[in-house]
């Protein structure tokens, strides 16, 4: 087995026997993450949905369909970047993550950034966008998502001089036409770099 997949075996054994949270309780599958684990692209949502908690699988749900299709307009597929969250467990009712549910979860999510080792860090929404921003060394430039979507930072800290770019959470485009055609232009970007 390829040294990265071992390694993110273990973290998937860790997070199917982890109770460090409440959300292990609610809980029907943890969503790991999914893809090529030596992706140069890596994404990170927020959360897992009914779906996503029901099939394991991040990103399989409506919101994921627009993913799949946000990858393949710039001529890639699923299978060659990799898609993670935030947390690995889904929220009750599909809340927002909680503080205490980030900082006690993000610690499987920062083993798999170490691990891929991606150039490009995408954060899928605004909790991603915070968490990423703050832990790279970019939380001085951090502003509402609708200020910075799209644009490209270069990191300062942790892993330093990476890409990281701030997109809209696919699920804002499912109902509005407006949304998608931003984040298919946003999407271009990660075309030229
Ligand atoms: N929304 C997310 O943020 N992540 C998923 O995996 C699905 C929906």
């Amino acid at each position: 087995m390829p040294d990265n997949t071992a390694k993110l075996k273990k973290i998937k054994n860790a997070v199917i026997a982890c109770q460090k949270c409440g959300l292990c309780k609610t809980r029907t599958n943890p969503v790991i993450g999914e893809g090529n684990h030596q992706a140069k692209i890596l994404f990170v949502g927020e959360a897992p949905g009914a779906e996503e908690d029901r099939q394991a699988k991040p990103f399989c749900g409506r919101s994921g369909q627009f993913l799949t299709e946000l990858v393949e307009s710039i001529g890639l597929k699923r299978a060659d970047v990799y898609i993670c969250n935030l947390l690995k467990c889904r929220p009750p009712g599909n809340r927002d993550p909680q503080p205490d549910e980030i900082t006690i979860c993000t610690q499987y999510l920062k083993k798999q950034i170490e691990i891929i080792k991606p150039q490009i860090v995408c954060s899928l929404g605004r909790y991603s966008m915070q968490f990423l921003m703050e832990k790279l060394g970019l939380g001085s430039q951090l502003k509402s998502i609708s200020q910075i979507h799209g644009q490209i930072f270069t990191t300062k800290e942790w892993i330093a001089n990476i890409k990281f770019i701030p997109f809209f959470h696919p699920a804002v485009a499912v109902y509005n036409s407006d949304m998608k055609e931003a984040l298919l232009n946003d999407f271009r970007l990660l075309k030229k770099i």
